[in-house]
């Protein structure tokens, strides 16, 4: 496999083109940014984290019945991807009030939800990723209601599933975020990564952070519990 021309360079990863058509390859980057790229930094190692969970938790996944995008990792940091039309969305999963639902709904981070809570951001940076309902979904055009239904469905079996793998190693999944995309044949599979960046990963008994709110918040120790993430699931 080749990689041929840089398609599209993120905050987190890069996207390259391949010598197959329907086949991308990402690079996971250890670039950090918080609040819509007003902080700007490094986590040291964060991209072969990333790059290793993300692939870790979708093969999980895949296992389970969720279709991914996965294709084949090439190395620490780098990985095969099926080509996929992302859906304009990030898809919020929600156990425990945190962030800007704490926020928003006046909840004591760490409350316990009473059920879990799906939320949809319209993906778009000049807006500010807006908060968006099933009908400015539909409204939109960003996803069919029948995509919308699917990607539900997804999202809830794979907070069940991540959430009962992620207890077994000590890991309190609080709540993380999605992103979708359509293969070529139409097909909604599950995109992006699933990394300490895009979930709030608690230590069950400890309730510390291992997750992105250390450097979004300048707790300090991300590179340690980026790592102690990867320790926990792959066990290297
Ligand atoms: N999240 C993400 N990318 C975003 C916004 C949120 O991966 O652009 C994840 C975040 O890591 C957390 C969950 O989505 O696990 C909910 O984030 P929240 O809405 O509370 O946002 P924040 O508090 O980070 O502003």
């Amino acid at each position: 496999m080749e990689k041929l021309e840089l398609l599209y360079e993120g905050k987190a990863k890069k996207v390259f083109k391949t010598d197959r058509p329907d086949v991308y390859l990402v690079q996971y980057k250890d670039d950090a940014t918080a609040g819509n790229g007003a902080k700007r930094g490094t986590i040291r190692g964060k991209g072969a984290v990333n790059n290793q969970v993300t692939n870790h938790l979708m093969k999980f996944l895949e296992g389970k019945g969720i279709p991914t995008h996965l294709v084949e990792e090439l190395s620490e940091t780098e990985t095969l991807v099926k080509k996929v039309q992302i859906v304009p969305l990030e898809v919020i999963v929600r156990n425990v009030a945190a962030g800007s639902l704490a926020k928003r709904l006046g909840m004591e981070e760490g409350t316990k939800l009473n059920c879990t809570v799906l939320e949809y951001c319209y993906k778009d940076d000049a807006l500010g990723d807006p908060l968006v309902n099933d009908y400015h979904i539909a409204a939109l055009g960003a996803a069919t209601p029948e995509e919308l239904r699917q990607i539900a469905d997804y999202s809830m079996k794979i907070n069940q599933e991540l959430g009962e793998y992620l207890k077994t190693a000590g890991i309190e999944l609080i709540d993380f975020k999605l992103e979708f995309g359509r293969d070529v044949n139409g097909n909604i599979i599950l995109a992006d990564e699933i990394s300490p960046d895009t979930c709030r990963f608690w230590d069950v008994k400890t309730h510390a952070h291992l997750d992105k709110d250390l450097f979004r918040r300048d707790l300090g120790g991300e590179e340690e519990a980026y790592r102690e993430v990867m320790h926990r699931l792959l066990g290297k």
